[in-house]
């Protein structure tokens, strides 16, 4: 069979891994003009693989496929070196965050870190180019598909037998303009994380950090909305992510360099109900807002600036790790919802009853931060024609998106 992969991150790993060795003749298709150029991703920034039922993506994933996976990754690392961890396995800290109405998630972790993940990808890629029925098409975007006869052609050129989409939320562009020519395809369309970047020293949250590294907690708020921790950085660093239209924050951790503080995303999810079906454009629009206000940039502001609407103007004690020309002191409350600060400011005054320190008047708030779910697409809808990882809207990992993948991949083989 002819197969194109569009798209070169997590999921057409896991796709390829598995069909590697079978007589399939494969071209993937990338937009990134080699395999060192960057998207924003999990596997090209901060590589943390975790193993948990609880996260990750909406389908059941083994816990020994998963297992399997991160022996994959890690083994693409020269120095087959990663910090490791166990996340709510002590029931000291469980009982302590189930007792002020926090959902700890279970999880085990595996952290690769930036400066690793330029070694692993080459070294993945170098084992799938040298097969001869393996092959790379760089800065190639696909922009369209048709469909002939039953096969599919993309970009008005070559045809294939089957078509594999995994393009990642960066790829959400192609994959709306395939769903608008086929409106079946899509199951779901109404969530969006909405919030914030918080920061802080070191100190504060010393002992979570060395009991487990990344801590992850659901909470329901006063207002009804579930808010969340993601991506927690001890010693790590705050960045922002252009997105062309728009630019928000994130946050990364390195495995030598390391800062005063820690910082994790506080991420409220919005669902909405019908006529709404454009969670990606609501989010995108209080992004632009928030850059607008902030002349392009994020905007920082202090913690109780922040619960109390006012401008910062000068931070205190906590210097910010995200380089100046990158933020402006302001206030976010201008550009978001009152139902989403409202529900962040509950959440981190709970947190500090859990770890007091967190709700200092001088921790720092960055905004947007944000994390779009992509369409759930129907799968079963055209035979020759899936999509996989996080475009499919059923994954938001490395790791489940390798397994969805691989999972695909088992289909086709078998
Ligand atoms: C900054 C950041 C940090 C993250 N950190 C982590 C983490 O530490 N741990 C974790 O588990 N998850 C992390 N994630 C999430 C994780 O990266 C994703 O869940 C995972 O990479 C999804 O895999 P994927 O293959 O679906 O998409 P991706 O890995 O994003 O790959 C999609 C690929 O498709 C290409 N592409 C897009 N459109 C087109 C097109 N039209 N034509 C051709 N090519 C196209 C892109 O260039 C990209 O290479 C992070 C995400 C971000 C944004």
């Amino acid at each position: 069979m002819k197969i194109a992969i569009i798209g070169f991150g997590a999921a057409a790993i896991g796709f390829i891994e598995r069909i590697k060795n079978t007589s399939n003749e494969i071209h993937v298709f990338e937009k990134s003009k080699d395999i060192y150029s960057s998207s924003i991703s999990g596997i090209r920034a901060d590589g943390k693989l975790f193993v948990s039922k609880e996260m990750g993506g909406d389908i059941e994933i083994d816990i020994e496929l998963q297992k399997k996976l991160v022996d994959y990754w890690i083994d693409k690392t020269g120095s087959k070196t990663v910090e490791t961890g166990h996340s709510f396995r002590d029931s000291a800290y469980y009982k302590k965050f189930y007792e002020h109405g926090f959902q700890p998630v279970i999880s085990d972790f595996y952290h690769l870190g930036t400066e690793q993940l330029k070694e692993v990808l080459y070294n993945v890629f170098n084992d799938f180019q040298k097969r001869k029925n393996i092959h790379f098409h760089f800065n190639e975007e696909i922009t369209k598909i048709d469909f002939l006869n039953g096969d599919i052609r993309i970009n008005n050129k070559d045809v294939f037998d089957s078509v594999i989409v995994a393009v990642g939320r960066s790829g959400h562009k192609f994959v709306k303009s395939i769903t608008k020519d086929f409106p079946e395809l899509i199951l779901d369309n109404t969530k969006v994380d909405l919030g914030v970047r918080f920061e802080l020293p070191n100190h504060i949250v010393d002992d979570i950090n060395k009991e487990m590294y990344e801590f992850k907690v659901r909470y329901k708020s006063k207002t009804g909305y579930m808010v969340r921790t993601f991506c927690n950085n001890p010693s790590g660093y705050v960045v922002t992510e252009n997105y062309g239209d728009f630019v928000t924050v994130n946050g990364h951790a390195k495995l030598k360099e390391k800062s005063m503080n820690t910082n994790f995303a506080v991420l409220t999810t919005v669902q909405l109900t019908q006529p709404f079906n454009d969670p990606v454009g609501y989010g995108s629009h209080i992004a632009r807002l928030t850059n607008i206000l902030a002349g392009e940039k994020v905007i920082l502001q202090t913690y109780s600036h922040f619960k109390n609407s006012k401008r910062t103007k000068n931070l205190y004690r906590v210097q910010s790790t995200l380089p100046e020309n990158n933020f402006i002191l302001g206030d976010i409350n201008l550009a978001f919802p009152r139902r989403i600060i409202e529900s962040i400011i509950d959440f981190v005054e709970n947190i500090d009853k859990v770890i007091p320190g967190v709700a200092n008047a001088d921790n720092l708030v960055y905004a947007p931060e944000i994390k779009f779910y992509s369409n759930t697409v129907n799968n079963d809808k055209i035979h020759n024609l899936k999509f996989i990882g996080d475009c499919s809207g059923y994954t938001r990992s490395i790791i489940y998106a390798t397994a969805h993948g691989y999972l695909m991949a088992d289909n086709v083989v078998k």
